[in-house]
């Protein structure tokens, strides 16, 4: 009898590396927590986390690497599998692919983390049995993936859908957003750190009469009518810290079906709008889900 195959996964954030060691979806056997600080330090850790499992477990037959971005995805390109202009400290330029790699001799699968997200939420979750699907994930930032009959979309690097241009709530004029970028693209006006500057805490501390709820589900309902429009998407999964909010994912299907004014043949937007299936395992998974594809 063959041994099941042994995949390392690596969700690669912002603020923490969480690594994991699996053989498949429901049997992962090792799971660490590494904070970003420098790359070498982060690397290196994780490299370390790496060599002690495959001491105790064997040869990894892939590694698999959800990360966050803007990252070089071209497989053409002499960049592939590194971080591009990110505004955190250090990490411009990093190769995350490269070094695993070589240390463990095995092909290495590398995505952002919301492609993997949403490839993992259609093989194990929420998007399961669809052929278009979209994960936006709605916290320090706001990032989406895109799936197209199984495929992650690439592009000339990858979609960046927290940046959309919405149009202003009436209420929210005079906010300029937070965007270095852009001021007010969508993750200006409706990320965790746009909630804070315009109101002080989290959305989940604010009454739930409080006009903060409606504006940003207005915000977040014109991702999706725009999504809608753009891809046709049978399922949108909207994770993120401030999804949690109580409600504010009932507010965003009934903002999205009355902004589509009944054109894209949506009958149920709780059907097409969903929570993630796989809660915050998505990132690993995700990561574990890009692994199984170097192998093929
Ligand atoms: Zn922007």
């Amino acid at each position: 009898m063959t041994e099941a195959p042994l995949y390392g996964c690596i969700e690669a954030g912002g603020t923490k590396f969480v690594l994991g060691i699996a053989r498949d979806a429901n049997t992962v056997l090792r799971t660490a927590r590494v904070p970003t600080t420098a790359p070498q330090e982060t690397l290196g850790a994780a490299l370390a986390f790496f060599a002690e499992g495959q001491a105790a477990f064997g040869r990894f037959d892939a590694i698999g690497i959800a990360s966050f971005g803007p990252v070089d995805l071209d497989p053409l390109s002499p960049r592939w599998g590194r971080i591009a202009e990110t505004p955190k400290p250090g990490w411009r330029g990093i190769d995350l692919a490269g070094p695993f790699g070589s240390a463990f001799d095995c092909p290495v699968g590398f995505d952002t983390d919301v492609n993997g997200a949403v490839l993992a939420e259609s093989l194990w979750g929420a998007a399961a049995g669809t052929d278009v699907a979209i994960y936006v994930t709605v916290g320090t930032g706001i990032g989406g993936g895109a799936l197209i009959e199984g495929r992650p979309v690439h592009g000339s690097r990858h979609p960046e859908m927290g940046h959309m241009l919405p149009r202003r709530h009436a209420d929210d004029r005079d906010f300029a957003g937070i965007c270095p970028f852009h001021h007010d693209c969508l993750e200006g006006l409706a990320s965790g750190p746009a909630i804070l500057a315009r109101w002080g805490v989290p959305l989940c501390d604010l009454a739930v009469d409080h006009p903060a709820h409606a504006i940003v589900a207005w915000y977040l309902a014109q991702l999706v009518v725009a999504q809608q429009a753009m891809l046709s998407p049978r399922r949108i999964v909207l994770g993120g810290g401030v999804l949690g909010t109580p409600g504010l994912l009932d507010k965003v299907r009934a903002q999205a079906a009355e902004l589509s004014g009944g054109y894209f043949g949506t009958g149920d937007y709780a059907d097409l709008i969903v929570a993630p299936g796989l809660g915050d395992r998505a990132g690993l998974l995700g990561a574990l889900a890009l692994a199984q594809g170097a192998c093929r």
